[in-house]
């Protein structure tokens, strides 16, 4: 029997950010292999779980598999700027792990050793590694409309998600296009690498889905992670809704004849910005023909929707530091209409050739606005040398670039630093991470062993006592979980 959640009706959504980190070591006295150095960076977590897999007390799970790229996945969150801010918490425990470690390392290989941590995809021995989106979506719609309906959406939308990657062919807008080829081909007909094939809904089977989404990169840029989540999210429940009352949405005519080729392309945007991709019906468009018709459907459905949509977003507070000038007022709509502003504002910068103008924001536009300038002033720079650049843009730990990008104001900054020290401690209020923070919290209290993952709770011992959480959006748990934490108490 499908558990009862008041959510199911509206636009509601949970989204999780997965990302996997690349390690290296600079400045040793001798080589240091990779996968060594992030044990260490992992062995305070080791000597606490007796694991290199772990639910933290703000309901995040960080692990290591084998091999040296640590995963930091966020904790169920109800809205994008949440998601963001438990993703930019992900950033500090990795910081502060791999800052422990390096003091560690240099016991060991000297004084200079420096422990890098790149939030990006590709390293250097041209291994891709990941990003993963998680979208709640219900089970009503079929796995493979949402695939044919976002995956030409995705596929674009890189024009401003994008992070960007320096070849020796030239600058291109993506890290991953040259890597995802067979999976981005194989998606339209089977679940792969968009969305990934299992499905592991992580809740309840019978009302939801998790759409997986793999093909995102990772970024630096908190505007970029913002935008992806947010505007997916629109275009999503575009979707649902066209499902739930069994009627065409109209993205059915948008898919690509040979996506690969087309998203190889849209990573040669700045070389090839007019190039027409070719669609199953014959017809052709452009990348950014494609962003427009997306953003102007999602508009329309925006304003057909006014009340729902709003309240989809609007129980978070959108004021402060963030982007936009027109972004004041009490209307719940308020967050729905700046991601569409903003999302309208990346597409005219583009359309216009104005791409300096998205170097606050895009990160693709930004490592790029700096690397011509590098270029402009040392006109002899090599090769790799801006390559480094490059990857110390991406760098966590020790990297400076984007660090002093944000602290002179040409990167935007969405939060405030306080609330990411925040996130690192506390869960979202408002989901079932809620209750996973409170047990993991009270169980290291307590000393009792006890396991987690993303719908069970358990104590293994002094008492053997479990929860089931199958509701994400539930933050108030049933009565199982009231008794657990009650034997936790005793
Ligand atoms: P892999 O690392 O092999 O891809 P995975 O994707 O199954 O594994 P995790 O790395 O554990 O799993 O990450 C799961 C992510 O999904 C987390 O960010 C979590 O917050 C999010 N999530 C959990 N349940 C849901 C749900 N029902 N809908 C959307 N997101 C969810
Ligand atoms: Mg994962
Ligand atoms: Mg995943």
């Amino acid at each position: 029997e499908p558990v009862p959640s008041a959510e199911m009706d509206g636009f509601c959504r949970i989204f999780g950010i997965e990302t996997e980190y690349g390690v290296a070591v600079t400045g040793a006295d001798r080589p240091v292999d990779a996968g060594q150095v992030a044990m260490t960076m992992f062995q305070p977590i080791v000597s606490r779980s007796r694991s290199t897999n772990t639910y933290l007390s703000n309901g995040s799970r960080l692990y290591l598999d084998v091999g040296s790229h640590p995963e930091y996945a966020t904790a169920e969150a109800r809205d994008p700027r949440e998601a963001l801010a438990q993703d930019l918490a992900g950033e500090r425990v990795m910081r502060n792990l791999a800052l422990k470690a390096q003091t560690k390392l240099r016991e060991s290989y000297g004084e200079h050793a420096t422990i890098h941590v790149f939030k990006n995809n590709v390293d250097s021995a041209g291994h891709a590694f990941g990003c993963h989106e998680n979208y709640l979506v219900r089970r009503f719609v079929p796995l493979e409309t949402i695939e044919h309906q976002l995956l030409p959406f995705l596929i674009t939308r890189q024009l401003y998600t994008g992070a960007g990657r320096m070849t020796p062919d030239g600058f291109q807008i993506t890290q991953r296009a040259d890597f995802l080829d067979e999976a981005v081909s194989s998606a339209t007909t089977r679940s792969r690498p968009m969305v990934n094939t299992r499905d592991e809904p992580h809740a309840d089977p019978d009302s939801f889905r998790r759409l997986h989404v793999i093909i995102g990169d990772s970024n630096r840029s908190q505007w970029a992670t913002w935008m992806k989540l947010a505007v997916t999210h629109l275009v999503l429940c575009v979707i649902e809704d066209a499902a739930r009352r069994g009627v065409p949405c109209g993205f059915e005519e948008y898919d690509f004849a040979d996506p690969a080729a087309a998203n190889r392309m849209v990573s040669r945007f700045l070389e090839h910005p007019d190039a027409e991709l070719s669609l199953v019906s014959g017809a052709t468009i452009t990348a950014l023909g494609l962003q427009r018709r997306y953003y102007r459907a999602v508009a329309s459905f925006v304003s057909d929707h006014r009340e729902t949509m709003g309240a989809s977003l609007a129980n978070r507070s959108y004021s402060g530091s963030v982007i936009s000038d027109s972004m004041s007022g009490d209307s719940p709509d308020v967050p729905v209409t700046v991601v569409l502003q903003e999302w309208d504002r990346a597409l005219r910068a583009l359309e216009s050739g104005d791409y300096t103008a998205l170097a606050d924001r895009v990160d693709w536009a930004a490592k790029k606005r700096v690397l011509d300038t590098v270029r402009r002033r040392r006109p002899d720079a090599t090769f790799a040398q801006l390559e480094q650049l490059e990857l110390d843009y991406h760098d966590i730990a020790n990297g400076r670039l984007y660090g002093s990008l944000s602290s002179r104001g040409q990167i935007r900054g969405l939060i405030a630093d306080d609330d990411v020290e925040q996130a690192v401690h506390n869960p979202p209020s408002d989901t079932r991470a809620a209750l996973r923070g409170r047990f993991v919290t009270a169980a290291l209290a307590s000393g009792a062993q006890f396991s987690a993952d993303w719908t069970h709770l358990a104590l293994t011992a002094p008492e053997r006592r479990e929860a089931v959480l199958l509701d994400p959006f539930d933050a108030a748990g049933t009565s199982d979980f009231t008794r657990l934490m009650e034997a936790l108490d005793r």
